[in-house]
């Protein structure tokens, strides 16, 4: 039979047994707080009582925790020889450097990491479109690859562990930082009396990024970053409105007067009739 043991029931591991329910895994799970388990006990999942019980049940066990700190927490409780023969799947966020460190550190106890990084939010585990990078031995995961893509879509990015990890930071990097800025758009319309369901359709054609990422890619990848579409002056003076609007409209400014100084920077490092993407060279010398 199908089986899988999933660690860390928040609202990402308890979407991944879910989903493995749904599919007729035999699911054992395991949570620091048990309570969370009992709805996927209800559901048919078998609970470990012990961390050690979690880890021997299945060869394959994956892990949804907050962080690395967690998972260090975690496998403190259950004897190292729990830990041989089993592949651990970690869709658990942290940087590169932890997710090399915990694969090398499971190494050395006869277990493989499968480093993986999740793209969508809990309730899309399961749909068609979700995906996830992944990282760490090719072999593991094209062993394990109908289980995993029980979750999500499989991009496969190579042997080094931390690559998952990267790409996903890089992803969430821009996540919150665009979302922030939807948030604060928002503050800014209720501020003025604008609901955000009245704003919606402006949002989304706002936030539809498509068009300038495909247009910037070549150009940043080129290195080139000439001023004859956009230039950062123009979006300094652009950043000088938004701040002023923000803060006639009683609203907190520290969002807006961080990006502008960043494009201020970019005019005082010389860049002023160039591209705004002249600020990926600014950023990285910062
Ligand atoms: P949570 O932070 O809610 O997950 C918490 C899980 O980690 C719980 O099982 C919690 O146990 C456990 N945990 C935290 N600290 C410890 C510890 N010191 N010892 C033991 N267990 C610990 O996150 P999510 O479920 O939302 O997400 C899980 C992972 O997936 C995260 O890395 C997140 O970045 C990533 N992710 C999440 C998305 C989302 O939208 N939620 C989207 C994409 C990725 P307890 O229940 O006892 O607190």
């Amino acid at each position: 039979m199908k089986s899988v043991t999933v660690i860390g029931l928040g609202p990402m591991g308890s979407a991944m047994a879910g989903a493995y329910l749904r599919d007729g895994y035999d699911v054992t799970v395991w949570n620091r707080t048990p309570a969370r388990a009992d709805e996927l006990v209800a559901r048919g999942a078998r609970r470990a009582e012990s961390v050690e019980a979690a880890l021997t049940a299945n060869e394959l066990v994956v892990l949804s925790l907050t962080d690395y700190d967690a998972m260090d927490a975690i496998l403190a409780q259950a004897p190292e020889s729990a830990l041989a023969g089993r592949t651990l799947a970690n869709l658990t966020s942290d940087t590169p450097d932890r997710a090399r460190r915990a694969a090398a550190w499971l190494a050395g106890r006869g277990a493989v990491q499968i480093t993986g990084g999740v793209q969508v939010p809990p309730p899309a585990i399961g749909t068609p479109d979700a995906m996830t990078y992944y990282s760490g031995p090719e072999d593991a995961v094209e062993a394990h690859r109908a289980a995993l893509e029980v979750l999500t879509g499989i991009d496969y990015l190579g042997a080094d562990h931390g690559l998952a990890a990267l790409y996903y930071q890089i992803g969430i990097d821009m996540f919150w930082t665009a979302l922030l800025g939807y948030l604060h758009g928002q503050a800014v319309a209720e501020a003025n009396g604008i609901s955000a369901a009245d704003f919606l359709p402006r949002a989304v054609k706002t936030m539809d990024l498509r068009y300038f990422l495909e247009f910037y890619a070549p150009r940043i990848a080129a290195g080139h970053h000439e001023g004859d579409v956009d230039r950062i002056s123009m979006g300094v003076a652009s950043l000088e409105h938004v701040l002023r609007t923000t803060r006639a409209s009683g609203v907190d400014d520290s969002l807006p007067a961080a990006a502008l100084e960043i494009f201020r920077r970019g005019v005082s490092a010389g860049h002023g009739q160039d591209s705004l993407t002249s600020l990926v060279g600014v950023l990285k010398r910062s």
